[in-house]
């Protein structure tokens, strides 16, 4: 056993989503992405004396969205904290946040493993908070440089309790998280432009042991990959560190995602006294369960519920089901399609097939896409009837269907010529021809050597050019022969 295998790492993640809204979470101030700096801006934003803040609604919906999807229990009375520290993007001296009573308790996030096993991630809390401003290091060759707009934008802030073992399943957590608040359309999910945002904090210990070890805190990843590196990276880390017979050091440490390392930013202690109060200027928020059920009403069918519902009654498999579940509007777009076919697993081959395949090349999204579920379920009709190929469906007409999206797929089959000859008469002369092309080859078929049937159904079909039914043709051919 290597020294690396006797401990296993203790990780809790700290998650930030920026959330949609389109105004601030304590003001009307606007929180358009990529407006002119300082702009977005009003006396509430910065807490100038006697501003009064007021908190947004569709904030507090959005995060309720989020606590029922995550199974949480949702606080009936939510107050809000003052969390005071100084920082230069933080004009106010304090964020307005929650201390006591986070919005959301008990929830979980479901995970799955490469092996296909659940695992369920118990969550600390979720609260509800604003936006810091942000501090442009590199845009000034003397000065840093503060955009404000961000101050004051709301934020969900989801912690999960320290349950997670390794960066692959981290990863796991973070592409979960990313795709129930796409689902919920309360956060664009976007890590690189910053309105998702990961802290991990990482320990250390024996395996088999119960105490936790001391722990770092890392942030400043701007990937799921780069999360997952890090959380890699400090393992091994602090196992030499311990093997070395050094401590742990409680600190913030940053990621290099060039070098693929941590390094030591500040320790952990010279920033822990926020010295939370409640914000004098905000009632507390009364959440009553008739609101609880009105939002829960319009709530999506989850991810995980789709999946399972594929799996189970659709019958499709673990991949087929993650794959047709990854992102909403796919998943939307399949609901539809099997609404008009029976062809479940055929459905599933066309999503994740030829439709996918067209929007990678295109870059589109499925919300572009021109061709109706409709359409693509009388393509799969065809095909399970004979009327096509799927060599002809998939090669001749779904590209027509794409130029030409109002057509029917029969309608264009019939353009194409591409429908299979199923027409015993049309057939019969054709075989009648093939047969009295070989009467050598008729001979030897009826002296047992069966294998010469393949020879004269290949026939059959060139004399078709490809479009006689092989079931069909298959039938008749046998028939004619013994008949001879
Ligand atoms: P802080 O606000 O100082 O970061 P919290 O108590 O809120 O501290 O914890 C933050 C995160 O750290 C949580 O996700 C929690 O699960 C995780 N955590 C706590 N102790 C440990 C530990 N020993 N090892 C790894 N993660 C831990
Ligand atoms: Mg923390």
């Amino acid at each position: 056993m290597s020294t690396y295998e006797k401990y296993e790492a203790v990780i809790g993640l700290e998650v930030h989503i920026q959330l949609s809204t389109k105004s601030k979470m304590y003001c009307s101030d606007s929180t358009e992405y990529g407006a002119l700096p300082n702009s977005l801006v009003s006396p509430i934003s910065l807490g100038h004396p006697g501003t009064l803040p007021k908190v947004n609604k569709s904030a507090i919906d959005f995060a309720i969205k989020l606590g029922l999807a995550t199974n949480s229990n949702i606080t009936k009375e939510n107050m809000f904290a003052r969390k005071n520290y100084f920082y230069a993007d933080l004009p106010k001296g304090y964020q307005i946040t929650q201390d006591k009573t986070p919005i959301c308790t008990g929830g979980f996030i479901l995970i799955r493993n490469a092996d296909k096993s659940e695992k369920k991630i118990n969550l600390t809390r979720i609260h509800m908070e604003e936006d810091a401003g942000k501090s442009m290091h590199d845009q000034d060759p003397d000065d840093t440089l503060i955009d404000l707009n961000r101050a004051g934008v709301p934020l969900c802030e989801i912690v999960s309790e320290p349950e997670i073992c390794n960066g692959e399943e981290a990863y796991a957590y973070l592409s979960e998280i990313r795709k129930l608040v796409r689902y919920l359309d309360i956060c664009d999910g976007n890590m690189e432009e910053g309105s998702l945002r990961c802290d991990a904090n990482i320990s250390v210990r024996i395996k088999g042991s119960t105490r936790f070890g001391k722990r770092t805190e890392v942030k400043n990843m701007n990937s799921f990959r780069n999360v997952q590196r890090a959380i890699d990276f400090e393992f091994h880390r602090q196992i030499d560190e311990l093997e070395n017979g050094n401590e742990i050091i409680t600190e913030t440490r940053g990621f290099d995602a060039v070098k693929g390392t941590t390094f030591s930013q500040r320790l952990k202690e010279e920033s822990n006294d926020y010295r939370y109060f409640p914000e004098p200027d905000l009632q507390p928020v009364i959440v009553t369960q008739e609101y609880i059920a009105a939002i829960k009403k319009d709530l999506p069918e989850l991810p995980n519920d789709l999946y399972k519902r594929y799996v189970k009654e659709l019958k499709l498999s673990d991949y087929d089901a993650s794959i047709l579940t990854e992102t909403k509007g796919i998943a939307l777009y399949f609901n539809e399609l099997i609404s008009s076919t029976k062809n479940f697993k055929g459905a599933a081959n066309w999503v994740m097939g030829d439709i996918k395949s067209f929007l990678n090349e295109n870059a589109f999204h499925i919300e572009q896409f021109k061709i109706k579920p409709k359409q693509i379920a009388e393509l799969i009709a065809l095909i399970d009837e004979n009327k096509i190929s799927h060599a002809a469906a998939s090669q001749k007409v779904f590209p027509a269907m794409l130029q030409a999206p109002e057509k029917s797929p029969l309608a264009l089959a019939q353009e194409l010529n591409v429908l299979m000859e199923s027409n015993t008469d049309a057939l019969q002369e054709m075989i009648d021809t093939v047969i009295a092309k070989y009467p050598e080859k008729v001979i030897e078929y009826k002296n047992g050597k069966e294998t010469l049937l393949g020879m004269f159904m290949g026939e059959v079909m060139k004399l078709s050019k490809g479009k006689a039914d092989p079931k069909v043709t298959n039938q008749l051919v046998k028939e004619t022969l013994d008949k001879k």
